[in-house]
């Protein structure tokens, strides 16, 4: 018997007054009628409820002056149904609110979804009964409700902040705010009206009550960029686009970064000369389409600080440009966050409006806000007279309208505040362990705010009503996240935003602009295309990180974390994988050489270094090439000497040139970049006995190189690090050159291939065991691979430089690796490992590609400063910021100019 059935029975016997529904959503805006309308085609009796007197959400509650949407409608919109698309046009490129409230009463009509919707009713308690298996809500309104799913879609801008200024209560003239307008039309004129707040709803707002109002002050806390929407018709060619192609649009929109149909951006900054950049930017400017400038202009602007203030200089230019008074030019320009990281606004005329006379600007910054009067506002400096105060001081985002709004109690009676205590906690954003049965839909974890919420809706909603089919057709009745699976989630959350700037802003987006909640990135940063595959892949793994209960004990969990790479690296294998490529070991040496080569083509080029010189060294039986990298500023630099990747077969001196240029950019030291010979022209010791010779001979010509004489440091990557390893060896046992340190990346450390790390990364991760066994038959005899000079584990180890040691947890050789650190710190040689949670073998030689690579190659490059006697660097550019840790003001600050 359905589900509902049941129930409706159990109902009746009991005479209540519950009414009894399979699922109860919250919210009528974009999710909740999408929802209403997936679950009643799936056959699930629904409810929705909402506080609002109509459909609409967000635009049924935010009817300000000038509120439109800031994503191009034509990407604003539902695509589930193609004959919808067809009935609905767009008369603008942005849409009012108006005509977005009509779509959705339009849509509400079309679908007859109002007759599920209680509206003006709002829930005030939900509790999980265990033993029923179903959620009890209690409304201000009408009957309770007994429910087996329920589903949270309250938007995460719903709940407006209060004013958190003292004497609101006393002003005698109008308060209004922009999340909870009044339904009938405001006049302004002959007003003196004061707005509080720079978000996007005042963004929006102030240019029109500026037309109006006899005074406008705007009360400014934090500067914002704007930029301009040039709204009108929707552009034709966007137009024309989707309509050749609706269905690949639209797709293209959901496997993308933030949700609109644009491709990622390849071209890094430095790679355009400053006119480039000035153009793009223009274009950019003229096109008023936020989500292309946010992620159009070059490949580094969101992710890398450096490549941040290019863009946002240009931007602060456009401000001074406009605005004549330089006071109030100066005050409007931010300088705290890099662009991006705080929501940066759609504008009409925002900027210009500050050269109105009726317009004044109050620098919060420099005169608080000392209290509100019963005739006006008062800084620490100025009384205002003011008839209207405008609240746009935004929401408690993302966990207001969840948590806040009413008490959810789960499992064990425990309630989502108290779970919630120290910041949100979800799987997927999608659910929360302890609490069955519960979905949010855009939730804290989820890419809701950073996407186009429109695209992120429509998936979260398939995602959990098709979940609901196919447990309800497996015999289920509940569904639950597990802690495992949650916490992963949180660490993938974590890793996520170290990929982007937004961990550098105090933000709604962390929580910053509510006073004493918790801080932390809370949007998922690592982009739509990405998070709705492994959504699907919690599907095909099993539902992976759900446990799923039943009648008569009925129980399946599949426990586990659903990501475990960083996220750049799964792009990266994900990438590899769709390529198909084939074997590497089925390529032949030379094959294999020309393919590394193509490959490296399509890599981002490096970053600018002082000066790069290629030469070539002698040895006693020919000569040796290398290339030199010189750091910017004046020397004479120490030296390291590099040994290039590619298993002793593969790669040469410029192969591994971002990695060289990045250690010579952090480090500020010579890198000196060693062709040594390969095999299987040259085979075991060549590689070795080449490492030492190139070392000795740089170390010799220091001063002639412009470096400073004295010990060099040796490093290498892979196989090159195996040549470092066993150069240092060497040079202790020859009789120099002194060497001052060691730096090993995924260093080949030993010829046993029993260790864990082989079996565990067998397969998937680029270096496979299958490549290695391959690199060493080329190389070496089964008879000479315990010979020290490849297998240094096996040699003496006291007595050797100190050593940085990088390992990744996704490598075959990540234990023989920790193996050699470990050897050597017994032995009594200072180490230090790292052991790079969720990276491969490639990650760190990855550069400006697998951006979490960044802090450990902040910490090679600090170790062998130490090793070079050099000072150690603060952070450096944002860039050095060890993952998870929020950059604090200064640093912050240091970094932006
Ligand atoms: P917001 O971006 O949070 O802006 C609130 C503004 O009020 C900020 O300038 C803030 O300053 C200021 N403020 C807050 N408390 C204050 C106080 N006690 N004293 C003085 N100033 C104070 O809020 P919003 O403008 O409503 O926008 C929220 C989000 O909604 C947007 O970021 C966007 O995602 C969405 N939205 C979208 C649209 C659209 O698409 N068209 C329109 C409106 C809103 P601080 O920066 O110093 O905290």
């Amino acid at each position: 018997m359905p589900d509902v059935m049941v129930a409706a029975r159990a109902s009746e016997a009991s005479g209540s007054k519950t009414q009894q529904v399979d699922v109860a959503v919250v919210g009528a805006g974009f999710a909740g009628l999408y929802l209403l309308h997936r679950l009643r085609k799936a056959g699930f009796t629904t409810v929705a409820l909402d506080e609002a007197g109509d459909v609409g959400g967000t635009w049924y509650w935010n009817r300000y002056p000038g509120a439109r949407c800031d994503i191009q409608t034509i990407d604003y919109s539902y695509t589930f149904d193609p004959e919808l698309e067809g009935a609905w046009k767009w008369s603008e490129k942005y849409a009012t609110q108006p005509e977005i409230l009509r779509y959705l009463g339009f849509v509400a009509d079309r679908y007859d979804l109002r007759r599920d919707i209680r509206f003006h009713t709002k829930v005030t308690a939900a509790t999980w009964d265990q033993v029923a298996e179903r959620w009890q809500l209690t409304t201000d309104h009408g009957a309770t409700i007994s429910c087996r799913y329920y589903i949270m879609a309250t938007g995460c801008l719903s709940s407006p902040k209060p004013p958190e200024i003292d004497g609101v209560k006393d002003f005698k003239g109008k308060v209004y705010f922009t999340g909870r307008w009044p339904h009938e039309e405001l006049k302004f004129v002959g007003k003196r009206v004061a707005v509080i707040g720079t978000g996007s709803s005042a963004i929006q707002s102030i240019p029109l009550i500026a037309e109006q109002a006899a005074h406008l002050t705007v009360f400014q806390r934090t500067p914002n960029f704007a930029l301009p929407a040039h709204n009108g018709p929707a552009p034709a060619e966007r137009a024309t686009l989707l309509e050749s192609d609706r269905a690949g649009y639209r797709e293209q929109a959901r496997w993308s970064l933030a949700g609109v149909p644009l491709p990622q951006q390849t071209v890094v900054s430095w790679q355009l000369s400053d006119a480039e950049r000035r153009e793009r930017f223009e274009q950019a400017w003229a096109a008023g389409d936020l989500v292309f400038m946010l992620t159009q202009l070059w490949a580094d602007q969101g992710v890398d600080v450096d490549g941040n203030a290019l863009l946002a200089e240009l931007f602060r230019e456009k401000i001074r440009s406009i605005v004549k008074d330089p006071e109030t030019a100066a005050a409007l320009t931010p300088y705290d966050h890099p662009f991006g990281s705080k929501r940066p606004c759609l504008d009409t005329n925002y900027y210009a409006t500050y050269n109105r006379p009726n317009v004044t600007l109050v620098n919060l910054r420099q005169e608080p806000i000392a209290s509100i009067t019963a005739s006006g506002i008062k800084t620490d400096k100025r009384s205002f007279d003011i008839d209207v105060i405008v609240f746009a001081t935004g929401f408690d985002a993302m966990t207001g309208a969840i948590k806040a709004v009413h008490p959810i109690t789960g499992r064990g009676g425990k309630s989502l505040t108290d779970v919630w205590a120290d910041g949100p906690q979800t799987y997927l954003g999608l659910t929360v362990a302890g609490f069955p049965n519960l979905f949010l839909v855009t939730g804290p974890g989820s890419p809701s705010v950073l996407s186009n919420m429109a695209v992120s809706i429509e998936q979260h909603v398939d995602w959990v009503v098709d979940r609901l089919i196919a447990i309800q057709a497996a015999g289920f009745t509940a569904i639950e996240a597990t802690e495992t699976a949650q916490t992963g989630w949180a660490r993938h959350m974590a890793d996520c935003s170290t990929l982007t700037l937004h961990r550098l802003a105090n933000t709604w987006y962390t929580g910053a602009n509510v006073p004493g909640k918790p801080q932390g990135v809370m949007p998922y940063t690592g982009g739509v295309g990405p998070y709705r595959s492994i959504c699907n892949e919690v599907v095909g793994g099993g539902m992976l990180g759900f446990r799923l209960t039943g009648p008569n004990g009925a129980e399946q969990c599949n426990d586990g974390e659903i990501v475990r790479l960083q996220p750049d690296v799964r792009l990266v294998l994900n990438m590899l994988a769709e390529m198909n490529l084939p074997p590497i070991e089925s390529l032949g040496a030379q094959g294999a050489r020309d393919f590394v080569a193509e490959f490296n083509k399509s890599r981002p080029a490096g970053r600018p270094v002082g000066e790069i010189v290629d030469g070539t060294l002698p040895l006693t039986d020919g000569s040796l090439p290398y290339r030199l990298y010189r750091p910017a500023a004046p020397g004479p630099h120490p030296i390291a000497v590099y040994f290039h990747g590619g298993g002793w077969v593969l790669g040469d001196e410029q192969s591994d040139d971002p990695l060289c240029r990045d250690i010579c950019r952090r480090a500020e030291m010579i890198v000196v970049s060693v062709g040594y010979r390969h095999a299987p022209e040259h085979r075991f010791p060549t590689a070795a006995e080449d490492g030492y010779a190139a070392t000795r001979w740089i170390a010799e010509h220091a001063a002639k190189l412009g470096g400073r004489p004295g010990p060099v440091a040796v490093a290498g990557w892979s196989a090159g690090a195996n040549i470092a390893a066993v150069t240092c060896q060497l040079a202790r046992d020859r009789g120099g050159p002194e060497i001052a340190g060691q730096l090993l990346v995924c260093p080949v450390t030993d010829c046993a291939f029993d260790r864990p790390s082989y079996g565990d990364n067998a397969a998937g991760y680029f270096l496979t065991r299958p490549l290695m066994f391959w690199f060493w038959d080329i190389y070496c005899s089964p008879a000479d691979r315990t010979d020290p000079r490849v297998s240094p584990l096996r040699g003496q180890l006291a007595g050797l430089p100190p050593a940085f040691v990088v390992t990744c947890e996704f490598d075959p050789l990540r234990d023989e690796g920790v193996a050699y650190a470990e050897a050597l710190a017994a032995a009594g040689v200072p180490v230090e490992q790292l052991q790079a949670r969720g990276h491969f073998h490639s990650s760190f030689a990855m550069v400006d590609v697998v951006i979490t690579g960044v802090s450990g190659r902040a910490r090679m490059a600090e170790a062998l400063r130490r090793f070079a006697g050099l000072p150690q660097k603060t952070a450096q550019s944002g860039e050095s910021i060890p993952q998870g840790r929020q950059a604090s003001s200064p640093e912050l600050n240091a970094a932006a100019k």
